[in-house]
């Protein structure tokens, strides 16, 4: 989502009359976007911003905006805090931002010139803003807010845009992404995958994060039946333990969890799946984290994403004692990870022999890297013409638990 508001940010500039630099040293303005997820994530920002605070005082006129997710929790005490700081906002009034340093700069968006950020190949485009979830342990809804989806025709023109400037893959946002409406029409996240996937130039539609409580078979018949849409679906269970799954607030409960990916890769051959993962919540015994564990095992996810708990403002969950020690925490994280290391290899294995179809992100030194439909990394030894933008088809002779080896097929 950072990544996505970094980008609408530069965008936005650009066509106010500011130029992106690729060399913060020719820059006039740092802008930090920032997130507040995980206390470490805080802690980056501030370890950054000393950094920016040098660059800034080494020359007159220069200066910092800070906005994202830290800056909407900490609000105007930011100025308190980072004397130098000059600029806080809230991204959801990001043009009323850039009106202001129009004014302040006095630009004309007729002279823009210098370097204008390109996109790569492939781009985010946020959907739904905000999440009416409550998890007992995320400060989501009180830095981003309650869900507003975008209008359909808006998500379409934004990715047309992007299709224009080059770019070949799509991974549509959201916080909880499947409870996507159209706030005229409640057209729902399989018609607007639908509408994305018919844009000229697009090759390939991701879509990121859903909640379980919102997988329908319209979304799973979609994946199964749209030829651009990538066999792909992250789902987060958070913990293998309905007692903690309850005092999460996740809303639902292990076997039903299990019921949805069942399904799901019932319906969607080579259906993908990565998840997300916390150990350590406040009382979590061994016991209940060997559930987790237990859980991981059976489902044999592609990838999972494993944090220890972090106690964050406002959230239910910060009124508990953290009482798993950070060591315990950091021990359970290595059993998951050695686990999952296993699982992976195994997963990977399965493509041995196959053709898959890989959109090339890199080609140099006679290889060629890039990600299969099911976001696998595959590295092909490459005859010439399998350029950088191109689908190749490679055929799957290694694999590893992080990445596949082939040879790219003429
Ligand atoms: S669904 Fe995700 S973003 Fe929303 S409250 Fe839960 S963890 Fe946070």
């Amino acid at each position: 989502m950072n990544e996505s508001d970094a980008d609408y940010l530069s965008q936005g500039l650009t066509a106010a009359g500011f130029s992106a630099v690729a060399d913060l040293d020719q820059a006039d303005l740092a802008i930090l976007v920032t997130c507040s997820v995980r206390q470490n994530a805080e802690q980056k920002a501030y370890g950054r911003f000393r950094e920016l605070k040098a660059w800034k005082r080494a020359r007159p006129g220069r200066a910092i905006a800070m906005t994202g997710c830290m800056a909407n929790k900490e609000k105007d005490r930011l100025y308190e805090r980072l004397p130098d700081l000059d600029y806080r906002f809230d991204m959801r009034q990001y043009e009323a931002f850039i009106e202001d340093l129009q004014g302040e700069y006095e630009t004309d968006p007729a002279q823009t010139g210098g370097v204008v950020l390109q996109h790569g190949l492939t781009a985010y485009v946020p959907v739904i803003f905000g999440c009416n979830e409550v998890c007992s342990f995320c400060i989501v809804p009180f830095v981003r807010g309650t869900e507003r989806s975008r209008p359909l025709q808006d998500v379409v023109d934004d990715v047309r845009r992007f299709a224009d400037q080059g770019v070949r893959e799509v991974t549509l946002l959201g916080q909880t992404v499947n409870s996507y409406r159209d706030p005229d029409t409640k057209a729902g996240l399989a018609t607007l995958l639908e509408s994305v996937e018919r844009v000229p130039g697009i090759w390939r539609v991701r879509f990121l994060t859903s909640h379980p409580r919102h997988v329908h078979d319209d979304l799973l018949f979609a994946i199964r039946d749209l030829p651009r849409v990538c066999e792909h679906l992250h789902l987060p269970f958070q913990s293998g333990d309905d007692a903690i799954l309850k005092q999460m607030r996740r809303r639902y409960t292990v076997d039903e969890y299990r019921a949805i990916i069942a399904h799901a890769r019932n319906v969607i051959p080579d259906l993908s799946v990565s998840t997300d993962v916390i150990v350590g919540y406040p009382g979590e015994t061994e016991e209940q984290f060997q559930r987790t564990l237990a859980l991981l095992e059976e489902i044999k996810f592609d990838v999972v994403h494993i944090q220890g708990f972090s106690p964050r403002p406002r959230t239910t969950a910060a009124r508990q004692a953290d009482d798993v020690v950070p060591a315990e925490k950091k021990r359970r994280i290595n059993v998951l990870l050695d686990a999952q290391r296993r699982i992976a290899e195994d997963a990977n294995r399965r493509w041995l022999g196959r053709t898959v179809e890989v959109l090339v992100e890199r080609a140099e030194n006679g290889e060629a890297t890039g990600r299969t439909r099911q976001n696998r990394v595959v590295i092909g030894a490459a005859p010439l013409g399998a350029q950088v933008g191109t689908v190749r088809r490679v055929s799957i002779e290694h694999a590893t638990a992080w990445q596949l080896r082939g040879q790219v097929l003429n």
